[in-house]
């Protein structure tokens, strides 16, 4: 951080008004489930995106950041939808939003304007999930360095504490803010998960975010405490095909949603889809029951049955009922079940084998170089591995036992080597905390 000040004195020739950061995220289960109202079980991770900031009374943005040689500056009354591009899309897409969610305790002051400086730790593309660093800490920045113009434009000031971590209904409204800005100026089409995972988060423990209403409860996976880690491999496969591949499965979910008549796909589940009172091996049998009927009875509608007919919209929906059943699975192993034991251990790296096999054949999702780490993984012990986030590249999870952690990541490094990959990157999974003002 002392560097990043520094830099942003030789570059503006002043000191930041302040330093903002948000981490990265480690979605431990859940994929394509945050926009069809499943749950995800997010964890904030070391990695964090810093935003050094400084007011201007302009109306003007400029931003610059460490990890991208273009420079971006905009008046923030013209950012619109459209007209911003590039890694700058991100920055001014939050001031946009900021402004079109409209409430006086967020919107900025109309001469308001910033210089920023951004830089990271977290791999871009990588599947951590740069983006929403970005966007949460730039969203913190731009409120807080508004605050000394808020009053004589006649809007609320912000409470005692700022944005800081208590106050989990503005973060909330902040983690919105962050989502509109990627879907609507950034164009990428994500759900909620990265924003409230950056913003929400308690340190060091995982979230279970409800999508339903957005309601989140901390759980406690502490692996280390068990004589486990978890390891993140980054695979630094190119995403290639990525946003037309997701694109295509998350509109399969809304041409059933809209079809069903339903608010969400999790709506067709039964209420009652963790099964706390059943062993491993009983619960994985209903719930595999669970997802084949709910599938069945979509297919017996006939609006439906015309959405879902073709097998692979079929299989991509079975996807998201699989992700959801075994996120409230894991959620009853750490919380319902409690205490702790090897057997829970063991069944959530089962969890996570069986999501990775749902990506690869289900939803089609998987490509050579996370199904190489993945095997590689098991065949070297690990309880279980999984791609994580959406797919088509990024990073791999496997829950390992701490003495296998080395030989396991050598073992995929071999892997890699032999069958001319580009090299992976392991990323140890150490407690992170959620976004926050850090000077
Ligand atoms: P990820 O999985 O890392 O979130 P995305 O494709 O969603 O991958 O987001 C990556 C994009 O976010 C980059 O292409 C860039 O536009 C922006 N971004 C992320 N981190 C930074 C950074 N440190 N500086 C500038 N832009 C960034
Ligand atoms: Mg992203």
């Amino acid at each position: 951080m002392a560097a990043l000040r520094a830099e942003f004195t030789a570059r503006f020739g002043g000191e930041p008004d302040g330093v903002w950061s948000a981490p990265g995220r480690l979605n431990l289960l859940g994929e394509y489930v945050d926009f069809n109202g499943g749950s995800c079980m997010p964890t904030p991770l070391p990695y964090r995106t810093l935003v050094a900031g400084r007011l201007r009374r302009d109306g003007v943005l400029h931003a610059e950041s460490l990890q991208m040689a273009e420079h971006a500056e905009a008046r923030i009354a013209e950012i619109a939808p459209g007209n911003v591009s590039g890694w700058f899309a991100y920055v001014g897409g939050v001031a946009w939003a900021m402004n079109q969610q409209g409430g006086a305790d967020i919107a900025l002051p109309a001469e308001f304007g910033a210089d920023l400086l951004v830089d990271s730790t977290v791999p871009v593309g990588g599947g951590l999930s740069s983006s929403a660093a970005l966007l949460s800490s730039t969203a913190l920045a731009l409120l807080e360095l508004s605050c000394p113009l808020r009053a004589a434009a006649a809007l609320v000031p912000l409470p005692v504490g700022g944005c800081g971590p208590d106050n989990d209904a503005l973060r909330a409204r902040l983690a919105a803010v962050s989502m509109d800005a990627e879907n609507r100026v950034a164009g990428a089409r994500t759900g909620g998960l990265d924003h409230t995972a950056a913003l929400r988060s308690l340190p060091g423990e995982a979230l279970v975010i409800d999508f339903r209403d957005l309601s989140i409860e901390a759980v406690r996976i502490d692996a280390t405490g068990a004589g486990l880690k978890f390891l993140v491999i980054d695979t630094r496969a190119p995403h290639d095909l990525a946003d037309g591949q997701y694109s295509s499965r998350r509109q399969a979910c809304e041409d059933v949603t809209r079809a069903a008549g339903v608010e969400n796909l999790r709506a067709l589940l039964p209420a009652e889809i963790a099964f706390p009172e059943l062993d491993a091996a009983a619960a994985r049998t209903a719930r595999h029951l669970v997802v084949e009927e709910t599938l069945d009875r979509c297919v017996a509608e006939p609006s439906i049955r015309d959405s879902v007919g073709e097998r692979t919209l079929r299989t991509w929906i079975r996807h998201v009922f699989t992700d959801m059943v075994l996120v409230e699975r894991a959620r009853a192993l750490f919380v319902d079940r409690m205490p702790v034991t090897e057997a829970t251990w063991a069944e959530l790296g089962e969890l996570f084998t069986e999501s990775h096999a749902s990506m690869r054949d289900d939803l089609g999702a998987s490509r050579a170089e996370l199904d190489v780490a993945v095997d590689t993984c098991l065949a070297e012990g690990a309880l279980g591995a999984r791609l994580v986030g959406g797919g088509f590249g990024g990073a791999v999870l496997a829950l390992v036992e701490a003495d296998r952690l080395n030989p396991t990541a050598q073992a995929v490094a071999d892997a890699f080597a032999e069958r001319g990959f580009v090299s992976p990157v392991f990323l140890p999974l150490a407690p992170g905390r959620p976004a926050d003002r850090d000077a």
